[in-house]
């Protein structure tokens, strides 16, 4: 059977670094197996769901490197949980309650008062026809819960049952579903919560694998005892642990934090993203990879760790800059065209240990051509008058630095910072920079002489 994955956002907002770890570790598992993966939007919040976040979803995963094999809409899939749903009800296992919300929180608190659990009394399940219909006389309008398979034929009888499975991450897994309130599928107003849609378009679309975030383990439980009420096996689970910043505090979607559009305008290399994404929390150690297929081999999700995953927002930085200090021409010559940089490979090469990012190579083009504001201290002004007596005749090459300086040296009596630190700011304007042999090969001689007063 194919491998088949899916990554499954609500498009109620943006995505940021949180929401990229399932994504890329769905994509990484596909990769790995040969597999499927899909991009489901689970829409089935009209309200709260938009398509331009769909479309920026979509957007952000692509310039991750995530290309979806297929996309898929839950609010084009109603009549399947329909069908589903009609399925559970001709099998007594879907049954519908008329208790308010408001009516539900008062029974919760009688409970908690007298020290029991907070589980639904399936007070639903014993209405008769007559009392029903008496509720929808009223104008109520029911909400419909799964009847758990946690008894042995009465189900006001429940006894524990446990679900288990064996987690891709976590291990062996296991979830008393005598513990829990038989989980509400529809809403009074007829909408579907996540659960039923998510499991009907699990089994209609062949996923193979689950893999998702530690925050759906309870759900796993209850979903399990669904697919085999619809007569079909579950998939695999993996869950993973979610990404937080250092101070434990979690990325919300709504918030912005961290989004991937934010990133990726602030310049940041999506293997830089990536790479962090993936490898915070794991037992491998956080390194930028150059691209997705060393990512893959790196890839493994039962390195992933227990304990929370997370990062200091700075580490994306280093991680960048370290990744671009590597880059090769090619990789980004069309996004220095694109940015207005010239030098071809001689230049990327000479300033891409300065970069932290692949934009900084404009500051550094800019200091190549000029203007540039020469920037000479009182005292050094006759040592770089002087220097510009003993500018080396001929072509200016990777060799008229240390021709130059050794000439200025021998002359001045000058050395080390004192010798380098006037001319690198006469020259550059700046005290820190590329390799001023480098530097001063593509600066030229008509340019550096302008920079000499
Ligand atoms: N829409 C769900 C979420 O974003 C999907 C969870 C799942 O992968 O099953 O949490």
């Amino acid at each position: 059977m194919t491998v088949t994955v899916r990554f499954a956002p609500s498009p109620t907002g943006h995505i940021h670094i949180g929401n990229s770890r399932p994504a890329l570790f769905n994509w990484l598992f596909a990769r790995k197996e040969k597999g499927r993966f899909i991009l489901r939007f689970d829409d089935t919040d009209l309200e709260r769901s938009k398509a331009e976040y769909a479309e920026s979803i979509e957007k952000d995963l692509r310039w991750l490197g995530i290309e979806p094999d297929v996309i898929e809409r839950q609010s084009e899939r109603v009549p399947s949980y329909d069908a589903a749903a009609q399925k559970l009800k001709d099998a007594g296992l879907l049954y519908p309650c008329y208790e308010t919300p408001d009516e539900l929180e008062r029974r919760r608190s009688r409970q908690r008062a007298l020290g029991r659990p907070p589980v639904y009394d399936r007070a639903g399940l014993k209405q008769t026809a007559d009392e029903r219909a008496a509720f929808e006389a009223e104008g109520r309008k029911p909400h419909w819960r799964f009847v758990l398979p946690n008894h042995d034929g009465d189900p006001f009888e429940t006894s524990r049952t446990d679900v288990t499975w064996d987690d891709l991450c976590r291990g062996s897994q296991s979830v008393d579903l005598a513990s829990l309130s038989d989980p509400v599928l529809i809403r009074a107003d007829g909408t579907y919560l996540y659960t039923l849609p998510s499991i009907v378009d699990d089994i209609d679309m062949g996923v193979t694998h689950v893999i998702r975030g530690e925050d759906h383990v309870a759900n796993t439980g209850v979903q399990i005892a669904i697919f085999e009420a619809l007569g079909a096996s579950a998939p695999i689970f993996g869950h993973h642990n979610l990404l937080t910043t250092r101070d434990g505090e979690g990325l919300s979607k709504r918030k912005g934090a961290l989004s991937i559009g934010s990133l990726r305008e602030a310049g940041l290399e999506p293997m830089s993203v990536a790479s962090l994404a993936v490898l915070t929390g794991t037992s491998q150690a956080v390194e930028p990879l150059p691209d997705m297929n060393a990512l893959v081999e790196k890839f493994d999700l039962s390195s992933v760790s227990r304990s929370s995953a997370k990062f200091d927002p700075e580490e994306l930085k280093n991680l960048n800059a370290r990744l671009v200090h590597d880059l090769p021409f090619e990789a980004v010559k069309d996004r220095l065209t694109g940015m207005g940089v010239g030098g071809g490979a001689g230049f990327w090469e000479a300033v891409r240990g300065n970069c932290e990012t692949v934009g900084d190579a404009t500051l550094y083009w800019q200091v190549v051509t000029g203007p540039v504001t020469a920037h000479v201290d009182d005292e050094d002004r006759d040592f770089i008058a002087r220097a510009r007596e003993l500018f080396p005749e001929g072509d200016v090459t990777e060799d008229t630095w240390g021709a130059w300086t050794a000439a200025l040296k021998a002359e001045t009596g000058r050395k080390g910072r004192g010798l380098f630190m006037p001319l690198r700011r006469a020259l550059t304007g700046m005290d820190h920079g590329p390799d001023m042999k480098l530097m001063l090969a593509l600066i030229g001689r008509q340019n550096s002489l302008d920079r000499l007063p």
